[in-house]
């Protein structure tokens, strides 16, 4: 196993780390129910895509 030859400081972990943090990226308005989606895959709210219908949500 590749073992560290050296402790990594607090300052080089947190170097490492500030590229750690996850962002949701883009998202654009649905055109059927207006609600915020991701594009190209079907609205989790209202369950269509290309204003049609494709998954039928409860509720
Ligand atoms: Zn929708």
């Amino acid at each position: 196993m590749a073992v560290p030859k050296s402790k990594i400081s607090r300052s080089r972990r947190g170097m490492r780390r500030s590229h750690d943090a996850i962002s949701y990226g883009n998202h654009a308005e649905c055109t059927n129910c207006g609600e915020l989606k991701r594009p190209h895959h079907v609205c989790l709210s209202c369950g269509c895509y290309d204003a049609k219908e494709v998954v039928a949500v409860d509720a």
